[in-house]
This record gives structure tokens, sequence and C-alpha cells, in this order.
């Protein structure tokens, strides 16, 4: 039987995480959510101009209930730019702090900040911290499954792309089939897009065959355990 998967991957853990899982949960749709641990009520400017702020994990951790918390580093930075042992504390630092906010012990998914990874980060990472699948910016439209856990690929990071290809998908004829959508849930917020999201999970609701997992999951079924 031909397989579909469909994975939801959310970056940053900012307040607008409230409106994104409140669609999921409505739909019953299940997402991972990528938390830098030390960023916690922190607010940047977007565009310099629209101001977005992370969330208070200590008080909302009930929130990411049935949804997966993942690691995004613990102060969202170039790992590119720090050296080795930074890169390992950054990692496992967030793992452990993830773990004690959000009262949980089965975090170990990761998502690179920013676009910026190399090889040299991917191994440290690989290698020296308990992360157990990382997943980059780099966009991939084929719906091929990952063939390396510590190099996942993303199928779209825009909305409207992502409902554009979603009846490619449907007819995909692989066994395995993926849809990795990546962004992050101030995304809709700034581009006024929630009804788009809305509309997506409508669509993948309708589709039964269409199994909407964790990263993890994913992971998990792809390369079996
Ligand atoms: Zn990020």
């Amino acid at each position: 039987m031909l397989k579909k998967y469909l994975v939801f991957s959310i970056d940053d853990g900012t307040i607008y995480d409230k409106d994104v899982i409140s669609l999921f949960n409505k739909y019953g749709i299940r997402g991972t959510f990528n938390i830098n641990s030390n960023l916690a009520n922190f607010t940047w400017y977007y565009n310099d101009n629209i101001p977005i702020t992370r969330l208070d994990f200590m008080s909302n951790y009930e929130l990411y209930k049935n949804h997966e918390v993942a690691s995004h580093t613990l102060d969202h930075i170039h790992l590119t730019s720090v050296d080795r042992k930074e890169i390992i504390r950054q990692v496992n630092g967030d793992l452990t702090y993830l773990s004690w906010l959000f009262k949980r012990n089965d975090i170990s998914s990761f998502a690179m900040p920013f676009s910026d990874n190399n090889e040299w980060v991917n191994s440290i990472i690989k290698e020296h911290t308990n992360v157990s699948n990382i997943r980059v910016s780099e966009i991939d439209e084929s719906f091929n499954p990952p063939s390396d856990r510590y190099y996942i690929k993303i199928t779209s990071l825009d909305i409207n792309r992502a409902i554009e290809l979603f009846p490619k998908f449907l007819k995909s004829r692989k066994k395995i089939s993926v849809f990795i959508y990546a962004g992050h849930s101030y995304d809709f917020y700034v581009n006024n897009t929630f009804d788009k999201l809305e509309e997506f999970l409508k669509l993948i609701n309708a589709h039964k065959e269409i199994e909407v997992v964790t990263m993890k999951e994913l992971v998990d079924a792809i390369f079996k355990k």
C-alpha cells in the first residue's frame, strides 16, 4: 500500500503558536514545535517594525500537549560561527532545558536555526549530541522520503505554495511520499494567512490516506527503530 506522510515543523515558539495549535487541535492534527528554551518572552522586530514575542514556556507548557516539542538550539544562534564545544552546548543544553520546561523526557528532534549549516556542524550534532534527527531549511518538492535522518529537507515554507503542491502530493505514486511543511507561527500573522492554514488543514483532513505525524514519528516510520 502507498504511504503518505505529512509533517508540520514549526519554529521558534512564538505567541502565535497559540493560534496555530488551536487550529491544529480543531482538526486533530499534531505538529512538531522547535523551540529555543533560553528565549522565553524574548521580543524581536520582524522587518524592523512588527514585534514578535516568544511564549513564556514555563506557563504555557500544556499548550504543546499532544504535539512534539523539539530543539532549535538554546539561543537561536548561527551554528557555523561558533566552535564545536558551543555547538554541543547549544544543542544538548536546549534538550535538557526543554525537558525540564515541558516536563517530558522524549525530546530528540532538532531543527537547524537560520538556513546556515554545513557538513561540519551537522556531523558534530550527529556524533556528539542526543539529537535523533535534524531538519534543515533546504527545499525539495519531490515528496521523496528523507534518505538521511540527519539531513531532512522540507517540501514548503510557504502556505500558498503548500496548497498549490497538495494535488501533486495526492497523485504521487511513490511507495512512500512525504510532505514537510516548515515555517513559523508568526508567518501566518504577518502575512495574514491563518485562513490559508485552515484551508490546508481542511484539505488534509479530507484525505484519510494521509498520515499526519510528528518529525520523530516520521523518522521512526521511515528508518524503523
Ligand atoms: Zn528559527
